[in-house]
């Protein structure tokens, strides 16, 4: 252990080499592979060894709850509650986040708008699903918003079982909504949610609820300053100083400024002017924008901008890093080139199962070439999906992909942002695949193409009526029943 002794002299922000690094490990008992590829992309800051000095952060906050219980309407009411009358501008737009001071305006007149807090309202609250599915828990407090006049539906079962199976950090405040209604009874649903488990703190247990209108903003400032209470409790702080890391929310095609993505920033600032890396998509940052539309020159922890000068489409729920111009270089060359390996390898695959299938074929006499799918695996229905944005993209892949069972199956093949093209259609006859148009729309000239090429086109702003339609399309692959 003679040169674990020599390692032991250096500090802890001693960087070791290669070389010295595989002789440790080595030293004790591991296998090291060392890849040189690595040291040219570069990763988030590891956490600050004194998290409890570094200043406090706004919370994360996502709203959620079943279908029609008023989750839009909330939040709605609390974005433009977030402008105080007379502030400039204030026109907020939908950025995938907006932040809400802790004391809210009542009557045109905010007070101590110090403190924020940030909600979050991406499509369908899925890109964050899959950041979360990703190991990014981008999230400090879920609300779930139950309808008074509605109960504990499936969606809010969902929610329940979301927080009881993970092992998160992630608080839960209850908000009773629609309790402007006539006749309601918000002490039933309180006993529901307590059948569910759900300890409210009214009977004992530790989980806020408060009763709301989101229509009315009855009730509205009570669920900030719970909020803001919970946040308190967790300590949320994050270190301003050093480079920028963060999430990207939602991202899309501007007129004005090509490429944009909205960026939640976790750690450091993110500033005008530097450069960023996200996936293989970069960029130096040309403008930042809050939800309030109003341009900023510096974002921290805890803040949502959207962000221009990308030159590509970054992704919903990638990670945002900041750095030198060296570094993003490095790192970018890097995972271009492993983003084409892989896909490199796809194709190859494709290929390869292709030949299989031919090969099948000819063994059993048929004549007719390749058959869509492989006879020893499932029967698929292809998918192309084009979204307007692509969280809600994401969001669409993740519920539409793998349905069905040992039979027939469901298969995302490619995912895009943007009107249905012609370019698409005949992208998914190629591949014998059916489009999926969510909040976009299909001019009538592709339509009348997709028809004359027998490629089915599905458009819904809902996700559950198109997992419905390809529910239909699986059955209807189904081999009859002798
Ligand atoms: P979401 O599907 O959860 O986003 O629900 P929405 O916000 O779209 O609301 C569904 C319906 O409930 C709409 O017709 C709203 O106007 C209505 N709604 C939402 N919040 C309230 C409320 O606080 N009171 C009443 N009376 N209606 C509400």
């Amino acid at each position: 252990m003679k040169r674990i002794g020599m390692l032991e002299e250096a500090s802890y922000d001693y960087i070791l080499n290669a070389d010295y690094a595989a002789l440790l490990a080595d030293e004790l008992g591991f296998n090291p592979i060392v890849d040189d590829e690595a040291a040219f992309d570069i990763y988030p800051p590891p956490p600050h060894p004194s998290p409890s000095s570094l200043p406090s952060r706004p919370p994360i906050v996502t709203i959620m709850g079943h279908v029609d219980h008023g989750k839009t309407t909330l939040l709605d009411t609390l974005r433009s509650a977030s402008v105080a009358k007379g502030e400039a501008g204030g026109i907020t737009q939908h950025i995938g986040a907006f932040s809400v001071p802790v004391k809210i305006s009542q009557g045109g007149n905010m007070v101590d708008a110090s403190q924020t807090i940030t909600f979050l309202d991406t499509p369908g609250h899925a890109a964050f699903s899959a950041m979360r599915a990703r190991g990014a828990d981008i999230t400090d407090i879920i609300v779930l918003v139950v309808a008074a006049d509605d109960g504990i539906m499936p969606q809010t079962k969902e929610v329940i079982n979301l927080l009881k199976k993970e092992e998160t950090h992630t608080n839960l405040v209850v908000a009773i909504n629609k309790v402007d209604k006539p006749g309601i009874n918000t002490d039933a649903v309180k006993k529901a949610l307590m059948a569910e488990g759900i300890q409210l703190e009214e009977f004992g247990g530790d989980i806020p609820s408060v009763s709301v209108s989101g229509l009315t903003g009855q009730g509205l400032p009570e669920l900030v300053e719970i909020i803001s209470a919970v946040a308190e409790m967790q300590d949320l702080r994050a270190e301003q100083e050093g480079p920028a890391y963060g999430h990207v929310l939602e991202s899309n095609i501007h007129k004005g400024l090509g490429s944009v993505a909205t960026v939640l920033v976790r750690r450091g600032s993110l500033k005008r002017g530097t450069q960023i890396i996200s996936g293989t998509s970069h960029g130096k940052i040309r403008l930042m924008v809050d939800s309030k539309g109003v341009s900023v020159a510096t974002a921290l922890p805890g803040m949502a901008v959207t962000v221009s000068g990308w030159k590509t489409l970054p992704k919903a729920g990638d990670e945002v890093l900041e750095g030198s111009d060296a570094d993003i270089k490095k790192a970018l060359a890097n995972r271009v080139r492993k983003a084409e390996a892989e896909s490199m390898q796809q194709d190859i695959d494709v290929i390869n199962t292709t030949r299989r299938q031919e090969r099948d074929a000819r063994a059993e006499g048929n004549t007719e070439g390749p058959k869509p799918d492989s006879d020893s695996g499932p029967k698929q229905v292809k998918i192309f999906i084009k979204a307007d944005v692509s969280g809600s993209g994401e969001a669409l892949e993740g519920a539409l992909d793998g349905m069905g069972n040992k039979l027939v199956v469901s298969k995302v093949i490619a995912t895009g942002v943007g009107d249905v093209s012609e370019n698409d259609v005949m992208r998914a006859q190629a591949a014998n695949a059916t489009i999926v148009a969510f909040s976009v729309s299909v001019p009538r000239a592709i339509r009348t193409l997709a028809t004359r090429h027998e490629v089915p086109i599905l458009t819904s702003d809902i996700i559950y009526r198109l997992m419905e339609d390809i529910r239909s399309s699986l059955i209807a692959l189904l081999p009859p029943i002798i």
